[in-house]
């Protein structure tokens, strides 16, 4: 068997197995980091999303919680511009006595109950209170010394004071409108109105409204959430803040930052802030997240901001994050199944085409196999041919041998037949010499005597040329005969004599075809028949046994009789011409000599065999047609 050298290629380097090595042990963290990564991405543009989707509602709500907060406010905005058509109010301002005081003061407490504000006070261009709606109630601002307040300030100078502050006299806070009252075009006190704005932070509470209100410092003024109120969304820095206390707007009110955990700007007036979680939540969030939209509130410095809780988006947002890392996960492993059956489908191809090449090359090499044995089968067809005309010419060379061979004991005999036939002619001579003679002795008895001994002489030796005539011709030895037809023919031949010593045959062969002259395989039979009769003459139960025997490709027949059998020296000569022990003509001694070459002639054989029992055995043996060589040359 021939060695596939390819088998044989040293082994791959270690190292040459880590790349898929190391993608099978990197792919599934590498998978992991992707699935994370695409979650936070997930997350975040989710998150992005609806940020936009909530401040585009939350624009809403703003302008609408705004104008709220400016329509509050803008209320009680002309309220003190109007005590300028009070003469009253213009009375005590420009003669400050008792009596309009006390009309002003009634009036302002009608008017601050009709207007449900906190307060409503009248000072003059010192600042002072001159007169007051609250000038019953013991902390009633009566007197006091405001000029210090913006507001004054403002409204003094002929410009529309607002102010947010807690109160420095009820430590109250409150919203304080202030306005120039003018008498000639000159301005002879100031009208304040106090109004307090926390029922906007409960309305906002009631519905869960996150929202707060920034001054013009930034500090939150009003805001849902009390933990918010007065903190600044803007950073303090020392100076901003000892102004803040010094101008005692928010009384003594510790100003701290609003200080968010984190901020991030994300439009003009949005911002995404986080506050620590309120410890009433409970529900166990370190940090709460807003959405921050501001927006300025027109005729204020104030800005109004509205808080939209980014829980539940951050919830939703995650939700759609792990959605995402799941989906890309599931989509990894279909991935990867997919190119695991890929594989699996890329090597059953690979085995399908290699078992495709392997049978079309065991159908290559079966053709050219094929091919072989037909050329070898024309060969061995062409050898058949050359043989059988080899054989045929063999046998036509066997034809002449035998014939040659024939002629040949022809001439050894002509000794014999010399002899034979001389002896014959001697006697011949010698009685026609005598039978002259005896018929000029008129000793006619003896001439006919003499006559009927020359005639059986003559038969004798016609019977001698007759026979070496038949030997001698040239016949059909390997024709075709038939068994049955042949020993028939033989016991009608010998009718007479059989019917003469009441034979008994015992029968027992198959009719075969033998290659054989049909008359010389007669003739033989006649002749051992023949022989047979003549050796039971005696017997007075003669038994003839004609058996047959196929061995091999001949078939023999054995004709055995009962008779005297043959005697050790007869043996010696059996075959021998012109040997015989029967006694005058009855023998010529040819019989058998001439049978042995018919059958040897015929490519058989002639023998004789001696049973224990008695009598006499031949055995002729002669080659069947279409015997198992033929039939097998036929091929
Ligand atoms: P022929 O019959 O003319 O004598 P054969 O050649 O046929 O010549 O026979 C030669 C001799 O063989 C016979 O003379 C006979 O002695 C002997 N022989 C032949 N056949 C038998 C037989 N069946 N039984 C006894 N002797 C036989």
């Amino acid at each position: 068997m021939k060695c596939d050298p390819t088998l044989f290629r040293p082994a791959k380097p270690a190292l040459a197995v880590k790349p898929r090595l190391i993608r099978q042990l990197l792919l599934p963290p590498l998978i992991i980091l992707l699935m994370i990564g695409l979650g936070v991405a997930g997350f975040m543009i989710s998150e992005h999303n609806g940020i936009r989707t909530l401040s585009e509602n939350g624009e809403r709500q703003l302008e609408l919680h705004a104008r709220a907060v400016e329509s509050e406010i803008s209320k009680y905005t002309y309220l003190p511009s109007l005590l300028e058509l009070e003469n009253n109010v213009s009375n005590l301002l420009t003669e400050a006595d008792g009596e309009h005081r006390q009309a002003v003061n009634e009036y302002l407490e009608g008017l601050n109950r009709r207007s449900r504000s906190r307060a409503i006070f009248v000072l003059d261009t010192t600042g002072r209170v001159q007169a007051t709606s609250n000038w019953r109630d013991v902390d009633s601002f009566l007197g006091e010394d405001l000029s210090f307040r913006a507001y004054f300030q403002d409204a003094v100078r002929g410009q529309p004071g607002r102010f947010y502050g807690i109160g420095s006299t009820t430590g109250e806070p409150g919203y304080f409108l202030a306005h120039g009252l003018e008498e000639h075009g000159k301005i002879i006190g100031v009208a304040v109105i106090k109004v307090r704005l926390e029922a906007m932070e409960e309305r906002w509470q009631r519905a869960r409204l996150e929202a707060f209100v920034s001054d013009e410092n930034g500090i939150i003024i009003l805001s849902s959430d009390p933990a918010r109120r007065l903190k600044s969304v803007r950073p303090l820095t020392p100076e901003i803040k000892e102004r803040l206390a010094r101008s005692l707007q928010y009384y003594w009110w510790p100003l701290n930052e609003l200080e968010p955990l984190s901020r991030e700007k994300i439009a003009d007036g949005v911002e995404k802030l986080s506050f620590p979680a309120n410890a009433e939540l409970g529900d166990g969030r370190r940090e709460v997240a807003y959405l921050a939209q501001t927006r300025r509130l027109s005729d204020t410095p104030w800005h109004f901001t509205l808080l939209t809780p980014l829980q539940d988006l951050r919830r939703e947002s995650m939700v759609q994050g792990i959605l995402v890392g799941v989906a890309f996960a599931l989509l990894a492993i279909l991935l990867i199944a997919w190119n695991e059956r890929r594989k699996v489908i890329a090597t059953r191809l690979a085995a399908r085409e290699a078992l495709e090449e392997a049978n079309s090359q065991l159908e290559r090499k079966i053709a050219e196999r094929t091919a072989d044995l037909r050329a070898s089968n024309e060969r061995l067809k062409g050898q058949i041919r050359e043989r059988r005309h080899a054989e045929q010419t063999l046998r036509h060379a066997q034809d002449e041998l035998v014939q040659a061979g024939k002629l040949a004991a022809i001439g050894q005999m002509s000794t014999s037949i010399a002899h034979e036939l001389n002896q014959p002619l001697a006697a011949l001579r010698t009685l026609s010499g005598n039978s002259v003679r005896f018929l000029e002795r008129g000793a006619l008895e003896t001439v006919s005597t003499n006559l009927r001994t020359m005639n059986d002489l003559i038969d004798r030796m016609g019977r001698i040329t007759a026979s070496l005539r038949s030997f001698a011709r040239r016949g059909e030895d390997s024709g075709k005969a038939s068994l049955s037809k042949a020993v028939e023919a033989s016991l009608q031949v010998l009718g007479n004599r059989i019917a003469g010593c009441h034979l008994q045959l015992h029968s027992n062969y198959e009719d075969q075809k033998l290659a054989i002259d049909q008359t010389r395989l007669e003739q033989i039979l006649v002749n051992l028949i023949g022989n047979a009769l003549d050796a039971m003459a005696a017997q007075p139960m003669p038994q003839l046994w004609l058996e047959g025997e196929l061995l091999g490709d001949k078939y023999r027949l054995r004709v055995r009789d009962n008779g005297h059998g043959i005697d050790d020296e007869t043996r010696k000569h059996l075959f021998e011409p012109f040997f015989t022990t029967k006694p005058g003509e009855h023998g010529l001694g040819l019989g058998l000599t001439l049978s042995a070459s018919l059958a040897a002639a015929a490519k058989g054989s002639l023998s004789v065999e001696h049973p224990a029992t008695g009598g006499t055995a031949f055995v002729l043996s002669l080659p069947l047609v279409n015997a198992p060589t033929e039939s097998a040359e036929s091929l």
